[in-house]
């Protein structure tokens, strides 16, 4: 995947703007990867430098954390936004509390955002945030004040009408909540609109919890059909066990496919009679334990520490626990045994080289931004029923979902065909993503 000497020289001007940020390059250069053909068909494009402006946020926040912990010992941490892009809607992403967040994983996160929101076709710009915080073994006070210092900052920046953050990794419902009363208190308004991923009973919307997960097998789902093939007898492997793993679980067993694996950051089950849901489920939204348990309740599973689940043949894979979690000895390995479709539920699970071996090998390739879309975009769609004071059954909701996951799937299918090359969604994704978001801020003006 060599870029041509103009992109090249972009590319080079980007790293060496933004140093030591690899995960931040890795998904610019992708971007960067698809365009070539675009800037050709719309040289106004370069004339305007939309690639230097897109890459560069529009704002960054960096913030101070500090919060007590039960034994009364200060903490600190460090908070992030980055705003990425307006262009499109307001500020829109959700929030990562994990111990490797970074400057970089923002901004990759929110780089990925602005396509990823632009391919919904809803009106949202790309935003992303999150704090080095680690959630794990930490009392549910605890993670309440450190919710509520977070927001002691954050809140200056947000606003329905100017940046909407939501969940990611180690950010659920619980946590919304301690954000939102917190924005509350802090505002003296109930502006329901200021953050999406809240309870059903104070403004959520229905499918939110599951509209990741559902969504990537819809997504995966278009994919199969478009080869006459379907989930029914598909053995499935699904990385990860929180929310996007839990839903893509339960949607891929209704849908008749059997998955057979998961896994956390510690290790990964088999369960060759297929994983039961409801005891993960269990586990991960009630009781908050580790998989490795699993085995405690069900004899025939098998757990491995440190396992590696792309090891597990399946003929689809659905990749939902983080960023470059497939390797290309993963990717390889998952071709040899006869995975045949592989919807990323993740942000940028697959590395680089995963992803060329995944293409070559003419796997069925849903990435990230177009696949795993369903979440932020059923998002907007709660944005949409708190501006309108209204709350949609989840049958209405789950409906605009599936059209919403299917009207990705074919702008993807048509940009890579337009631009030379069919098939390949990964081209598609990024072309499409981007062409809408560089026709609006040239119609902006200089921004
Ligand atoms: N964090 C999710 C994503 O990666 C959802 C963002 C949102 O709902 O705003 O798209």
């Amino acid at each position: 995947m060599a870029l041509n000497e103009h992109l090249q020289a972009i590319y080079q001007d980007i790293v060496a703007r933004n140093p030591g940020e690899a995960e931040f390059h890795q998904a610019v250069h992708e971007v960067l990867d698809a365009l070539g053909p675009v800037l050709v068909k719309y040289p106004e494009f370069s004339e305007h430098k939309i690639l230097r402006r897109i890459s560069e946020p529009e704002r960054q926040l960096i913030f101070r954390v500090p919060w007590q912990n039960d034994k009364n010992q200060v903490e600190i941490n460090r908070g992030f936004r980055v705003q990425f892009n307006s262009a499109l809607g307001p500020y829109k992403g959700g929030l990562r509390f994990h111990p490797s967040v970074y400057l970089g994983i923002v901004k990759f996160l929110g780089f990925e955002q602005i396509f990823k929101n632009s391919l919904t076709g809803l009106p949202i710009g790309g935003a992303k945030g999150g704090s080095d915080f680690d959630p794990k073994g930490k009392s549910e006070s605890e993670i309440m004040r450190f919710c509520q210092s977070f927001m002691v900052e954050l809140w200056r920046i947000i606003g329905e009408h100017t940046d909407v953050p939501a969940g990611d990794i180690g950010v659920g419902t619980r946590e919304v909540g301690f954000l939102f009363g917190q924005y509350k208190r802090l505002t003296n308004k109930f502006e329901a609109g200021v953050i999406t991923g809240k309870g059903l009973y104070y403004g959520g919307s229905q499918v939110r919890t599951e509209a990741t997960g559902y969504g990537c097998v819809y997504f995966v789902n278009e994919m199969l059909k478009s080869r006459n093939l379907d989930f029914a007898g598909k053995k499935v492997t699904v990385s990860g066990s929180g929310n996007v793993a839990i839903y893509t679980h339960e949607k891929v067993t209704e849908f008749g496919g059997k998955v057979i694996a998961m896994s956390d950051s510690n290790g990964v089950i088999y369960d060759e009679k297929g994983i039961n849901l409801e005891t993960i489920k269990q586990f991960k939204e009630v009781e908050r334990r580790r998989i490795k348990d699993y085995c405690d309740h069900h004899k025939g599973a098998r757990y491995t520490p440190n396992g590696r689940i792309w090891d597990i043949p399946c003929d689809v894979a659905f990749p939902s626990a983080t960023q470059n979690e497939i390797t290309g000895r993963d990717a390889k390995t998952l071709v040899e045994n006869g995975c045949i479709a592989v919807g990323e539920g993740a942000n940028m699970p697959t590395t680089p080289e995963g992803a060329e071996i995944f293409l070559n090998a003419g796997v069925l390739y849903g990435p990230g931004k177009a696949a795993n879309a369903g979440g932020v975009a059923t998002s907007a769609l709660e944005m949409q029923q708190n501006a309108s004071r209204d709350a949609w059954t989840f049958e209405e909701t789950d409906k605009k979902l599936q059209d919403i996951m299917k009207n990705i799937f074919q702008a993807c299918s048509e940009a890579a065909e337009e631009f030379g090359s069919p098939g390949n969604l990964v081209k598609g994704a990024n072309i499409a993503g981007f062409i809408k978001v560089a026709r609006a801020m040239i119609s902006q003006g200089l921004i």
